[in-house]
């Protein structure tokens, strides 16, 4: 364990965060870590509580609590309080093959949960875990692991976000050969397009994803599979063939005028953002620019707020993000207790950039658009929005949104961009490889398994899931992994 009294002794330390109004000038990552010696402080607060909720990983009423992929929290805690951090990295490559990723974006189930939080703050965690992998790098602890042992067993994977990563990762270790197919020109899902630089620094996505490809993995970009290449081809060639294709399909809104100008998806925002970054610094204007405009941002959830941090570093003239639920509570309520995953309001970065820049909070609560105005060219200039109220359905007990009769107000608007959920799986996947879906979209697997109806094809991730988190896709992946081990070979050793 940590310090036995290191609970009671140290308080919670969180890495430093520049100042909204100083970070906002570019789009690199704002935490500067602690120092070793404080974070290794930070490790003695684990007070070894016995049932380590923070690492249990499981349902409690609705929600679910601790860490989905059991990282041995407690025990690299205690490392690192104890100077050992090569040990530490040791434990925590054990569960989780990407803690460079989940220790910079995870919400962190594991300290919603931490007994340190019952009546206290948390240990800190996720950045805890950040340190280790970070060191790790540092220390020159992080080598390629070119296994020494070949299989003839050859497994594609389709996509290459977290989860077909962790399934590319987790196979080749076993002596597989793996190839991973990407329709877009980088590797990384919405690590790389999706999840804004300021968060998840690309460079840190492909540092891993050329030790991946040192390690023996083959990375075929710019492949979009069912139509670049054909499936019969994979099916011909693969002996497993793994679909971790992400569910990126967007909700779109059922008013006139999507089609204006002006109106974007979220992710093809953001995307857009990240190649011009990536390709010219931002010198291209080749990116959806929110510069001198008045933007909305439909959906108050993490993918809204990445949008509103993006567009304030552009330089927007103004930025409003609807909501069309009520605000949480501030603190949790008395039916959501300790270790439930906290139902609370919290302010994020880009929000938190929006009052510093503009004096206040973006959000707008139990609000939606009913109609967007264009002008003659078809470029959006204004949005008509209405409030919400919720009402129970007397018969079905759910609650469903009812407009408030003249409550609608006209916005300002030249740029209109939808973060209003997703979907499912683009549906050509499904149908080239002839697998079911679901009532939600995503491809229907066993109960319990990750195979669907296609012997030899899987599926994982947000793919199977739907729109998660990154430690769920590998979580998923890793699951996966095993299964499509045992299909090859019969039985399997991974653990
Ligand atoms: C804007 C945004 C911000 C987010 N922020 C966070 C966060 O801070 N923390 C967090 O935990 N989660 C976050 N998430 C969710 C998280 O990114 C996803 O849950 C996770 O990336 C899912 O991983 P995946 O591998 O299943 O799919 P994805 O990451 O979506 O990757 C799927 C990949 O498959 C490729 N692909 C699809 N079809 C084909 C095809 N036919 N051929 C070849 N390639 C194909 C796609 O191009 C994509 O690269 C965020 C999501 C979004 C949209
Ligand atoms: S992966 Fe996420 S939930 Fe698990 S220990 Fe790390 S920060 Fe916590």
């Amino acid at each position: 364990m940590g310090k036995p009294t290191g609970f009671l002794e140290f308080e919670r330390k969180n890495n430093s965060t520049r100042s909204p109004l100083e970070r906002i000038k570019d789009f690199s990552e704002f935490h500067p870590q602690l120092s070793k010696e404080d974070r290794e402080q930070q490790g003695a607060r684990c007070m070894n509580c016995g049932v380590p909720f923070c690492q249990s990983g499981m349902m409690l009423e609705s929600g679910f609590t601790g860490c989905p992929l059991h990282n041995l929290i407690p025990e690299w805690n205690d490392e690192i309080y104890s100077h050992n951090w090569e040990n530490a990295l040791s434990r925590l490559l054990k569960t989780n093959n990407f803690p460079e990723f989940t220790g910079r974006v995870c919400p962190a189930l594991c300290e919603a949960a931490c007994t340190c939080g019952l009546d206290s703050d948390p240990v800190t965690i996720r950045e805890n875990e950040l340190a280790i992998i970070e060191n790790g790098y540092k220390q020159g602890y992080i080598k390629p692991r070119i296994p020494k042992v070949r299989t003839d067993k050859r497994v594609a994977v389709i996509g290459s976000g977290p989860a077909g990563l962790t399934v590319a990762d987790m196979l080749n270790q076993r002596g597989h050969n793996v190839t991973v197919y990407e329709k877009e020109d980088r590797v990384g899902g919405l690590l790389m397009y999706g999840i804004p630089n300021m968060k998840l620094d690309k460079k840190i996505v492909n540092r891993k994803a050329r030790l991946m490809a040192h390690e023996g993995i083959r990375f075929i970009v710019n492949t979009d599979v069912g139509r670049d290449v054909s499936v019969q081809e994979l099916m011909d060639n693969y002996d497993a063939i793994v679909l971790c294709c992400g569910a990126k399909q967007p909700r779109t809104l059922n008013v006139s005028g999507m089609d204006a100008n002006g109106v974007y998806f979220a992710v093809d925002f953001l995307t857009s953002v990240t190649k011009s970054l990536l390709n010219s610094n931002l010198q291209d204007k080749k990116c959806v620019s929110a510069s001198g405009k008045n933007v909305v941002v439909v959906g108050g959830g993490d993918t809204g707020n990445d949008c509103v941090g993006t567009c304030i570093r552009q330089g927007c003239n103004s930025v409003v993000q609807l909501e069309m639920m009520e605000p949480l509570p501030k603190t949790r309520s008395k039916n959501n207790p300790w270790p439930q995953w906290p139902k609370v309001l919290k302010t994020d970065y880009g929000q938190e950039e929006a009052i510093a820049v503009f004096g206040k909070d973006p959000r707008v609560y139990c609000t939606t658009v009913k109609n967007i105005i264009a002008d003659e060219s078809n470029n959006i200039k204004q949005i008509v929005t209405v409030e919400l109220k919720w009402e129970r359905n007397p018969e079905t007990g759910r609650f469903s949104p009812v407009e408030i009769e003249g409550s609608e107000k006209v916005l300002d608007c030249d740029l209109l961009l939808i973060a209003a959920g997703f979907t499912g799986c683009e549906e050509y996947v499904s149908q080239e490889f002839e697998v079911e879906t679901t009532e939600r979209n995503c491809i229907k697997t066993g109960k319990g398994s990750y195979k669907t109806e296609n012997p030899k094809v899987f599926a994982a991730g947000d793919a199977r899931k739907g729109q998660s988190l990154v430690v769920w896709a590998i979580a998923e992946g890793r699951e996966c992994a095993k299964e499509v081990d045992r299909f090859l070979m019969g039985y399997s050793n991974m653990i």
